[in-house]
Protein backbone atom coordinates (compact mmCIF):
# COMPACT_ATOMS: atom_id res chain seq x y z
CA UNK A 1 0.00 0.00 0.00
CA UNK A 2 1.14 3.06 -0.88
CA UNK A 3 0.39 7.22 -0.05
CA UNK A 4 0.47 10.01 -1.70
CA UNK A 5 2.24 12.96 -0.10
CA UNK A 6 3.86 16.53 -1.14
CA UNK A 7 7.57 15.40 -1.90
CA UNK A 8 9.33 18.61 -1.10
CA UNK A 9 8.61 21.07 1.06
CA UNK A 10 10.23 24.47 -0.37
CA UNK A 11 11.83 26.99 1.50
CA UNK A 12 14.12 29.72 1.19
CA UNK A 13 16.78 31.44 2.61
CA UNK A 14 18.46 34.75 1.47
CA UNK A 15 21.91 35.32 2.90
CA UNK A 16 22.99 38.54 4.70
CA UNK A 17 24.62 41.55 2.32
CA UNK A 18 28.43 41.28 1.17
CA UNK A 19 30.43 44.01 -0.28
CA UNK A 20 30.32 42.23 -3.43
CA UNK A 21 26.54 42.21 -3.55
CA UNK A 22 27.32 46.17 -5.72
CA UNK A 23 23.50 48.29 -5.23
CA UNK A 24 21.20 46.75 -2.89
CA UNK A 25 17.78 47.97 -2.08
CA UNK A 26 16.32 46.95 1.19
CA UNK A 27 12.65 46.32 -1.29
CA UNK A 28 13.78 44.38 -3.34
CA UNK A 29 13.08 41.58 -1.62
CA UNK A 30 10.54 41.14 1.28
CA UNK A 31 9.64 38.46 3.47
CA UNK A 32 6.44 38.27 5.35
CA UNK A 33 5.88 34.95 7.16
CA UNK A 34 5.83 32.33 4.37
CA UNK A 35 5.69 34.80 1.38
CA UNK A 36 8.47 36.39 -0.16
CA UNK A 37 8.16 39.58 -2.35
CA UNK A 38 10.80 39.91 -5.33
CA UNK A 39 10.89 43.15 -7.45
CA UNK A 40 12.35 42.59 -11.41
CA UNK A 41 15.59 43.90 -12.76
CA UNK A 42 13.60 47.27 -13.88
CA UNK A 43 12.23 47.91 -10.73
CA UNK A 44 8.60 47.90 -12.12
CA UNK A 45 6.64 44.79 -11.28
CA UNK A 46 6.68 42.80 -8.00
CA UNK A 47 6.37 39.10 -7.87
CA UNK A 48 5.08 37.01 -4.62
CA UNK A 49 5.42 33.61 -3.52
CA UNK A 50 3.39 31.60 -1.14
CA UNK A 51 6.13 28.59 -0.03
CA UNK A 52 6.56 26.42 3.39
CA UNK A 53 8.82 28.67 5.03
CA UNK A 54 11.13 31.84 4.43
CA UNK A 55 14.28 32.31 6.49
CA UNK A 56 15.41 36.02 6.40
CA UNK A 57 18.99 37.24 6.49
CA UNK A 58 19.74 36.70 9.98
CA UNK A 59 18.19 32.94 10.08
CA UNK A 60 21.10 31.12 11.92
CA UNK A 61 22.20 27.59 10.86
CA UNK A 62 20.89 26.24 14.04
CA UNK A 63 17.44 27.64 12.96
CA UNK A 64 17.71 25.59 9.35
CA UNK A 65 18.82 22.73 10.72
CA UNK A 66 14.78 23.10 12.54
CA UNK A 67 13.70 22.26 9.85
CA UNK A 68 15.77 19.58 8.68
CA UNK A 69 15.24 17.39 11.71
CA UNK A 70 11.62 16.20 10.52
CA UNK A 71 13.41 14.49 7.80
CA UNK A 72 16.05 12.81 9.68
CA UNK A 73 13.47 11.80 12.16
CA UNK A 74 11.68 9.92 8.99
CA UNK A 75 14.71 7.94 8.06
CA UNK A 76 14.77 6.47 11.71
CA UNK A 77 11.44 4.95 10.35
CA UNK A 78 13.02 3.18 7.33
CA UNK A 79 12.09 6.16 4.99
CA UNK A 80 14.23 7.99 2.22
CA UNK A 81 14.72 11.56 2.67
CA UNK A 82 16.55 14.62 0.31
CA UNK A 83 17.37 17.65 0.86
CA UNK A 84 18.84 20.32 -1.61
CA UNK A 85 20.15 23.83 -1.88
CA UNK A 86 19.73 25.53 -4.94
CA UNK A 87 20.44 29.09 -6.40
CA UNK A 88 22.62 31.28 -7.58
CA UNK A 89 27.12 30.96 -7.05
CA UNK A 90 27.13 33.05 -4.21
CA UNK A 91 24.07 32.35 -2.61
CA UNK A 92 24.96 30.73 0.44
CA UNK A 93 24.10 26.89 -0.68
CA UNK A 94 27.83 25.37 0.28
CA UNK A 95 27.40 27.40 3.70
CA UNK A 96 24.12 26.42 4.19
CA UNK A 97 24.79 22.22 3.09
CA UNK A 98 28.70 22.66 4.65
CA UNK A 99 29.11 25.27 6.64
CA UNK A 100 32.29 26.34 8.61
CA UNK A 101 34.25 24.76 11.72
CA UNK A 102 32.89 27.80 13.70
CA UNK A 103 29.31 28.01 11.90
CA UNK A 104 28.46 24.31 11.13
CA UNK A 105 25.83 23.52 8.31
CA UNK A 106 23.04 20.68 7.82
CA UNK A 107 25.93 17.82 6.94
CA UNK A 108 27.90 17.75 10.14
CA UNK A 109 24.38 18.59 12.32
CA UNK A 110 22.82 16.10 10.51
CA UNK A 111 25.53 13.87 11.30
CA UNK A 112 26.12 15.24 14.60
CA UNK A 113 22.15 14.32 15.38
CA UNK A 114 22.12 10.66 14.14
CA UNK A 115 24.84 9.86 16.68
CA UNK A 116 23.22 11.47 19.05
CA UNK A 117 19.85 9.64 18.38
CA UNK A 118 21.98 6.33 17.90
CA UNK A 119 23.28 7.10 21.76
CA UNK A 120 20.05 7.65 23.09
CA UNK A 121 18.55 4.54 21.13
CA UNK A 122 20.90 2.02 23.24
CA UNK A 123 21.87 1.18 19.58
CA UNK A 124 19.09 0.02 17.30
CA UNK A 125 21.24 1.90 14.66
CA UNK A 126 22.96 -0.67 13.98
CA UNK A 127 25.39 0.31 11.10
CA UNK A 128 26.18 4.33 10.46
CA UNK A 129 27.69 4.75 6.37
CA UNK A 130 28.15 7.53 3.66
CA UNK A 131 29.13 8.17 -0.22
CA UNK A 132 30.06 11.59 -1.19
CA UNK A 133 29.94 12.11 -5.17
CA UNK A 134 30.33 14.85 -7.13
CA UNK A 135 28.64 15.08 -10.89
CA UNK A 136 31.20 18.11 -12.91
CA UNK A 137 29.97 18.22 -16.64
CA UNK A 138 27.64 15.51 -16.54
CA UNK A 139 30.29 12.86 -15.36
CA UNK A 140 30.22 11.19 -11.67
CA UNK A 141 33.06 11.29 -9.34
CA UNK A 142 33.40 9.16 -5.91
CA UNK A 143 35.34 11.66 -3.62
CA UNK A 144 35.99 8.83 -1.49
CA UNK A 145 37.64 6.64 -4.67
CA UNK A 146 39.47 9.06 -6.17
CA UNK A 147 41.03 10.93 -3.94
CA UNK A 148 44.44 10.79 -6.21
CA UNK A 149 43.18 10.93 -9.99
CA UNK A 150 39.52 11.81 -10.85
CA UNK A 151 37.58 8.45 -12.06
CA UNK A 152 34.12 8.71 -14.20
CA UNK A 153 31.84 6.62 -12.58
CA UNK A 154 28.71 4.50 -14.32
CA UNK A 155 25.48 4.34 -12.91
CA UNK A 156 23.81 1.69 -13.76
CA UNK A 157 20.22 -0.13 -12.83
CA UNK A 158 20.15 -2.68 -10.09
CA UNK A 159 17.56 -5.31 -9.53
CA UNK A 160 15.26 -3.39 -7.73
CA UNK A 161 15.11 -0.67 -10.14
CA UNK A 162 17.54 1.84 -8.53
CA UNK A 163 20.18 3.91 -10.24
CA UNK A 164 23.69 2.89 -8.34
CA UNK A 165 27.00 4.03 -9.28
CA UNK A 166 29.71 1.46 -9.83
CA UNK A 167 32.21 0.33 -7.50
CA UNK A 168 30.74 3.30 -5.08
CA UNK A 169 32.57 3.24 -2.11
CA UNK A 170 30.16 3.88 0.74
CA UNK A 171 32.23 4.51 4.16
CA UNK A 172 31.27 2.78 7.53
CA UNK A 173 31.95 5.75 10.01
CA UNK A 174 32.30 4.96 14.39
CA UNK A 175 32.07 8.43 15.37
CA UNK A 176 31.25 12.08 15.00
CA UNK A 177 34.95 12.43 14.33
CA UNK A 178 35.91 9.66 11.80
CA UNK A 179 33.50 11.60 9.86
CA UNK A 180 34.88 15.05 10.58
CA UNK A 181 38.51 13.66 8.95
CA UNK A 182 36.93 11.88 6.26
CA UNK A 183 34.65 14.60 5.03
CA UNK A 184 37.17 17.47 5.18
CA UNK A 185 39.46 15.12 3.13
CA UNK A 186 36.85 13.96 0.83
CA UNK A 187 35.78 18.49 0.47
CA UNK A 188 39.30 18.99 -0.70
CA UNK A 189 39.74 15.99 -3.14
CA UNK A 190 36.18 17.80 -4.48
CA UNK A 191 38.14 20.98 -4.70
CA UNK A 192 41.19 19.55 -6.41
CA UNK A 193 39.03 17.31 -8.61
CA UNK A 194 37.60 20.15 -9.96
CA UNK A 195 40.46 21.98 -10.64
CA UNK A 196 42.28 18.85 -12.42
CA UNK A 197 39.29 18.74 -14.24
CA UNK A 198 39.69 22.43 -15.50
CA UNK A 199 36.59 23.63 -13.27
CA UNK A 200 35.69 25.06 -10.03
CA UNK A 201 33.59 23.29 -7.25
CA UNK A 202 30.50 26.53 -8.03
CA UNK A 203 29.77 24.70 -11.19
CA UNK A 204 29.63 21.25 -9.84
CA UNK A 205 26.81 19.28 -8.02
CA UNK A 206 27.88 17.48 -4.83
CA UNK A 207 25.66 14.69 -3.27
CA UNK A 208 26.53 13.56 0.54
CA UNK A 209 24.27 10.41 1.19
CA UNK A 210 24.04 8.55 4.93
CA UNK A 211 23.15 5.20 5.32
CA UNK A 212 21.87 3.58 7.92
CA UNK A 213 20.82 0.32 9.24
CA UNK A 214 18.39 -0.21 11.95
CA UNK A 215 17.28 -2.91 14.07
CA UNK A 216 13.97 -3.58 15.72
CA UNK A 217 13.19 -4.27 19.26
CA UNK A 218 16.16 -5.77 20.04
CA UNK A 219 15.55 -8.71 17.26
CA UNK A 220 18.34 -8.91 14.77
CA UNK A 221 16.15 -10.25 11.96
CA UNK A 222 14.01 -7.28 12.20
CA UNK A 223 16.12 -4.70 10.17
CA UNK A 224 15.23 -1.62 8.00
CA UNK A 225 17.45 1.22 6.67
CA UNK A 226 16.96 4.51 5.35
CA UNK A 227 18.71 7.01 3.96
CA UNK A 228 19.32 10.69 4.02
CA UNK A 229 20.84 12.38 0.42
CA UNK A 230 21.89 15.91 1.09
CA UNK A 231 23.34 17.79 -1.75
CA UNK A 232 24.93 21.11 -3.05
CA UNK A 233 23.68 21.90 -6.48
CA UNK A 234 25.62 23.68 -9.39
CA UNK A 235 25.12 27.54 -9.41
CA UNK A 236 21.88 27.90 -11.05
CA UNK A 237 22.77 31.65 -13.40
CA UNK A 238 22.53 31.58 -16.69
CA UNK A 239 25.32 29.65 -17.20
CA UNK A 240 25.20 30.39 -21.43
CA UNK A 241 26.92 34.36 -20.33
CA UNK A 242 29.82 32.47 -18.10
CA UNK A 243 33.24 32.11 -20.15
CA UNK A 244 34.12 31.62 -24.00
CA UNK A 245 36.55 28.60 -24.17
CA UNK A 246 35.68 25.68 -25.72
CA UNK A 247 35.96 23.68 -22.06
CA UNK A 248 33.59 26.60 -20.63
CA UNK A 249 30.86 26.49 -22.53
CA UNK A 250 31.10 21.95 -22.51
CA UNK A 251 30.28 22.38 -19.14
CA UNK A 252 27.99 25.69 -19.00
CA UNK A 253 26.11 23.28 -21.53
CA UNK A 254 26.29 20.34 -19.17
CA UNK A 255 25.18 22.58 -16.02
CA UNK A 256 22.35 24.39 -18.14
CA UNK A 257 21.04 20.21 -18.99
CA UNK A 258 21.19 19.29 -15.94
CA UNK A 259 18.84 21.90 -14.09
CA UNK A 260 17.06 22.34 -16.87
CA UNK A 261 16.31 18.46 -16.83
CA UNK A 262 15.62 18.90 -12.86
CA UNK A 263 13.37 21.67 -14.08
CA UNK A 264 11.53 19.36 -16.80
CA UNK A 265 11.00 16.65 -14.39
CA UNK A 266 9.42 18.73 -11.84
CA UNK A 267 7.34 20.34 -14.87
CA UNK A 268 6.08 16.48 -15.69
CA UNK A 269 5.68 15.44 -12.17
CA UNK A 270 3.35 18.29 -11.79
CA UNK A 271 1.32 17.32 -14.86
CA UNK A 272 0.66 14.07 -13.57
CA UNK A 273 0.00 15.74 -10.12
CA UNK A 274 -2.83 18.26 -11.44
CA UNK A 275 -4.05 15.16 -13.74
CA UNK A 276 -4.94 13.34 -10.38
CA UNK A 277 -2.92 10.27 -11.28
CA UNK A 278 -6.24 9.45 -13.31
CA UNK A 279 -4.91 10.28 -17.07
CA UNK A 280 -0.69 10.39 -16.37
CA UNK A 281 -0.02 7.05 -18.20
CA UNK A 282 1.52 9.54 -21.52
CA UNK A 283 3.46 11.59 -19.23
CA UNK A 284 7.45 11.17 -20.20
CA UNK A 285 9.44 11.95 -16.87
CA UNK A 286 12.97 12.91 -18.45
CA UNK A 287 14.70 11.67 -15.45
CA UNK A 288 17.36 9.76 -17.86
CA UNK A 289 18.99 12.85 -19.67
CA UNK A 290 21.06 14.20 -16.68
CA UNK A 291 22.72 12.09 -14.53
CA UNK A 292 21.53 14.71 -11.53
CA UNK A 293 18.21 13.84 -12.34
CA UNK A 294 18.98 9.77 -12.70
CA UNK A 295 20.52 9.98 -9.41
CA UNK A 296 17.52 12.22 -7.98
CA UNK A 297 14.94 9.93 -8.89
CA UNK A 298 14.15 8.18 -5.93
CA UNK A 299 13.84 12.16 -4.64
CA UNK A 300 11.69 13.45 -7.63
CA UNK A 301 8.66 11.20 -7.53
CA UNK A 302 9.90 8.45 -5.89
CA UNK A 303 9.34 7.49 -2.45
CA UNK A 304 11.98 9.76 -0.71
CA UNK A 305 10.55 12.87 1.29
CA UNK A 306 12.37 15.91 0.27
CA UNK A 307 13.43 19.72 1.17
CA UNK A 308 14.07 22.19 -1.13
CA UNK A 309 16.33 24.81 0.31
CA UNK A 310 16.52 28.04 -2.13
CA UNK A 311 19.27 30.27 -1.53
CA UNK A 312 19.06 34.15 -2.74
CA UNK A 313 21.41 36.95 -2.40
CA UNK A 314 20.55 40.47 -2.06
CA UNK A 315 22.35 42.90 -4.66
CA UNK A 316 20.06 44.15 -7.74
CA UNK A 317 22.51 42.50 -10.25
CA UNK A 318 21.10 39.15 -8.82
CA UNK A 319 17.03 40.61 -8.99
CA UNK A 320 16.42 37.93 -12.10
CA UNK A 321 17.69 34.92 -10.71
CA UNK A 322 16.12 35.56 -7.75
CA UNK A 323 13.01 35.09 -9.48
CA UNK A 324 14.50 32.08 -11.58
CA UNK A 325 14.96 30.74 -8.53
CA UNK A 326 11.81 31.34 -6.67
CA UNK A 327 9.68 30.35 -9.65
CA UNK A 328 11.82 26.82 -9.51
CA UNK A 329 10.47 27.02 -5.81
CA UNK A 330 7.17 27.55 -6.33
CA UNK A 331 6.95 24.31 -9.42
CA UNK A 332 8.51 22.16 -7.09
CA UNK A 333 6.17 22.58 -4.13
CA UNK A 334 3.38 20.97 -5.72
CA UNK A 335 5.57 17.76 -6.69
CA UNK A 336 3.77 14.32 -5.19
CA UNK A 337 5.55 10.97 -3.91
CA UNK A 338 4.31 7.65 -3.41
CA UNK A 339 5.29 7.04 0.34
CA UNK A 340 4.93 3.14 0.81
CA UNK A 341 2.97 2.64 4.15
CA UNK A 342 4.94 0.22 6.24
CA UNK A 343 2.65 -2.58 7.70
CA UNK A 344 4.92 -4.07 10.59
CA UNK A 345 3.11 -7.53 10.93
CA UNK A 346 3.19 -7.79 7.11
CA UNK A 347 6.92 -6.59 6.95
CA UNK A 348 8.05 -9.06 9.71
CA UNK A 349 6.42 -12.10 7.83
CA UNK A 350 7.45 -11.43 4.47
CA UNK A 351 9.89 -8.86 3.92
CA UNK A 352 13.25 -9.47 2.85
CA UNK A 353 16.70 -8.22 4.58
CA UNK A 354 17.32 -4.68 3.88
CA UNK A 355 20.91 -4.19 2.25
CA UNK A 356 23.60 -3.98 4.93
CA UNK A 357 26.66 -2.43 4.64
CA UNK A 358 29.45 -4.77 4.13
CA UNK A 359 32.89 -4.37 4.12
CA UNK A 360 34.77 -4.62 0.53
CA UNK A 361 38.86 -4.24 0.59
CA UNK A 362 38.84 -2.25 3.75
CA UNK A 363 36.46 -0.02 2.23
CA UNK A 364 32.74 -0.73 2.76
CA UNK A 365 29.68 -1.00 -0.24
CA UNK A 366 25.84 -1.14 0.37
CA UNK A 367 25.18 -4.30 -1.20
P1 LIG B 1 27.37 29.18 -2.99
O1 LIG B 1 27.75 27.82 -2.48
O2 LIG B 1 25.92 29.33 -3.23
O3 LIG B 1 28.19 29.57 -4.19
P2 LIG B 1 28.57 30.11 -0.55
O4 LIG B 1 27.89 29.22 0.43
O5 LIG B 1 29.97 29.77 -0.91
O6 LIG B 1 27.72 30.26 -1.88
O7 LIG B 1 28.46 31.59 0.04
C1 LIG B 1 29.15 32.70 -0.52
C2 LIG B 1 29.76 33.52 0.63
O8 LIG B 1 28.74 34.06 1.45
C3 LIG B 1 30.65 32.68 1.53
O9 LIG B 1 31.73 33.49 1.93
C4 LIG B 1 29.76 32.37 2.71
O10 LIG B 1 30.49 32.13 3.90
C5 LIG B 1 28.87 33.60 2.81
N1 LIG B 1 27.53 33.29 3.31
C6 LIG B 1 26.57 32.65 2.60
N2 LIG B 1 25.43 32.54 3.32
C7 LIG B 1 25.69 33.11 4.51
C8 LIG B 1 24.92 33.31 5.71
N3 LIG B 1 23.65 32.89 5.81
N4 LIG B 1 25.51 33.94 6.73
C9 LIG B 1 26.78 34.38 6.64
N5 LIG B 1 27.56 34.21 5.54
C10 LIG B 1 27.03 33.59 4.49
MG1 LIG C 1 29.10 26.44 -3.33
Amino acid sequence: MTTISKAISCHVRLRPSHPNDGKTNPDSIKISGNRIEALNKEGDKRYHFDLDKCHGQTSTQEEIFGSVRLLIEQVYNGQNSTIFTYGVTGSGKTHTMQGSRSDPGIIPRTVQAIFQKRSEMRSSISNIAFSYVEILKDEVYDLLGDRFEPRKRDIRMSAEGQNIISDLIVQPINSVTEFEILYDAASKTRKTACTKLNSSSSRSHAILTLYLDMIEDHNPSNRKSGKICLTDLAGSENNNLTGNDKERMRESSAINTSLTTLGKVVDALNLIAERGNRDSAGVFIPYRESKLTRLLQDALGGTSQGLLICCLAPGEKFARDTINTLQFARKSKAVENRIPVVDNSQRRASAPLPRAIKPINGNAAFK
